[in-house]
């Protein structure tokens, strides 16, 4: 058996577990920090997302702004210091509907939404005198751009989006919002990490040694055998594998797995333009089908639930530079709990179901149908809690922490995230939002009242 000794030793370099070596190593000055994964860096989720931010985020209260805002202050510092080495821009999401009674809730929840600290909400109705609306260039980030633009007139949504659905009555544009290569933007921390002293190492973390409450050591599988690693700081950062880890210390984390999918498919005749930003069509939809395709479908109980109607969600955008045809689109119709397996398996049906659900929101897309093959479909699984907030901070053993649960917003959280970690390992003012992210806040009567009446899709797409 190998021994090593480290400062800390953290399982799991998805992009929590990078974000904090980062933080710990370059932010905080701590002199050996490493990294354990049995995979090569961030390739189990941090790959599969959309790479997609915003500081759009539903209550209840405004953690959730303050904590994306932050982040998104951290990433917009990183992009200025690297000149933009992970390509983030700022094109916003817009979210669109056909239905009246929808554009009213849209206008409240803009305006909720802004109250928590995302900015000011721009009203557009086609009167002339309005403040002038249009879509956010395609690349780069003006910091200037920020709240919603909401526009309730249909002539200037099809004037600049022409390739929507001519049904679409609202559309809300959140502009501190985009997305960037989640790829490079781990790296570029893996590299600051490792410039400042940490180290990765290619292993499973199987055992985890506690003394008297302490953590002691953390035992890694690697290639060549067993390494005992002998620290007194371990950080579980072990994404969708949080519960196996957390039970290595002899703790029951209170998370749970649900499998999301997406799908690449090109757009060779140009129907969508390559400067979209995020689009997300918000209303429930019956799928297109073509009468002879209905009648099929509806003899058989197998097939029957894809003329039903799904719910709103279906949401893509343009991916690649110069010259790239393809456009990444996700649905999340048909969300469970489930115990994670790799590779992981999706319907059969699910690129089918996507692709049609865009044809509603694109009409020039369903010529494609039947005619392009079958799109890509990959992804993977958001690791969440109940009420869909992450957990960082210390845990019920000594030396041990957990940056985690990251569901669906661990790569515009990341960095948000591994600062908070950082400040919780070697100490230092906690921001105000802290506490809500604590593994203790089940502890608090008044939080469980709240969380009774929360949903564990909350601020989810
Ligand atoms: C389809 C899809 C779309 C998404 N879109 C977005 C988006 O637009 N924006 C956004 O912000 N987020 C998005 N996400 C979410 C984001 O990808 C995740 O929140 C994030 O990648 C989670 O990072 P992580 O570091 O917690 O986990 P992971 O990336 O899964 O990393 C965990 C690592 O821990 C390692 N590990 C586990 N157990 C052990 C062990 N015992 N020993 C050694 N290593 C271990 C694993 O090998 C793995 O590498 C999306 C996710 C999916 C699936």
């Amino acid at each position: 058996m190998k021994s090593l000794s480290a400062d800390v030793v953290i399982c799991g370099a998805g992009i929590g577990g990078v974000s904090a070596a980062y933080h710990l190593a370059a932010r905080q000055g701590i002199k050996k920090v490493l990294l354990v994964d049995e995979r090569p860096p961030l390739s189990l989720t941090s790959d599969k997302s959309t790479e997609a931010y915003r500081n759009w985020w539903p209550g209840p209260g405004d953690t959730m702004v303050r904590f994306m805002n932050r982040s998104i202050d951290l990433l917009e510092n990183l992009a200025g210091e690297s000149d933009n080495f992970f390509r983030m821009n700022r094109r916003g999401y817009v979210f669109l509907t056909a239905d009246p009674k929808k554009a009213a809730l849209m206008e409240q929840t803009a305006r909720e939404i802004s109250q928590l600290g995302a900015g000011p909400v721009r009203y557009h109705q086609g009167r002339p005198d309005n403040p002038h609306y249009s879509p956010s260039p395609r690349q780069g980030f003006d910091p200037q751009l920020r709240g919603a633009d909401l526009v309730t007139d249909q002539a200037l949504i099809q004037k600049h989006f022409p390739f929507i659905s001519d049904k679409a009555i609202a559309l809300l544009h959140p502009r501190r919002c985009g997305w960037l290569s989640a790829q490079q933007l781990g790296m570029y921390l893996l590299e600051r990490a490792r410039e400042h002293g940490a180290r990765f190492l290619k292993g499973r973390v199987f055992e985890v040694a506690v003394s008297k409450g302490r953590i002691e050591g953390v035992h890694v599988q690697t290639e060549d055998g067993t390494t005992r690693i002998s620290t007194k700081a371990f950080v579980i950062a072990a994404g969708p594998l949080l519960k196996s880890v957390g039970a290595m210390i002899g703790i029951d984390l209170p998370v749970f797995n649900e499998l999301h999918g997406k799908i690449a498919f090109n757009d060779p005749s140009g129907v969508i333009s390559r400067d979209a930003p995020l689009m997300i069509w918000t209303d429930p939809t019956v799928l297109p089908w073509t009468e002879e395709e209905r009648n099929e479908l509806a003899g058989s109980d197998n097939t029957k639930w894809l003329l039903e109607e799904f719910q709103g969600g279906v949401h893509f955008r343009p991916e690649g530079g110069p010259g790239s045809q393809t456009v990444l689109a996700l649905w999340t119709y048909d969300i469970k709990p489930q115990e994670p397996i790799w590779p992981p398996v999706f319907e059969p049906e699910y690129g089918e179901v996507v692709l049609r659900g865009m044809g509603v929101m694109i009409p020039g897309l369903i010529p494609y149908l039947g005619k392009i093959g079958k799109p890509i479909v990959d992804g993977g699984y958001y690791c969440k809690t109940r009420e869909n907030r992450p957990l960082i901070g210390p845990l019920p053993v000594q030396g041990a922490f957990i940056i985690g649960a990251l569901s669906g917003f661990g790569i515009m959280a990341s960095m948000a995230a591994g600062e908070l970690l950082g400040i919780h390992v070697a100490g230092g003012e906690l921001p105000d939002y802290a506490p809500a992210f604590l593994l203790s806040r089940y502890e608090d009567p008044e939080y469980q009242k709240i969380l009774a009446s929360w949903d564990a899709a909350s601020g989810q797409l």
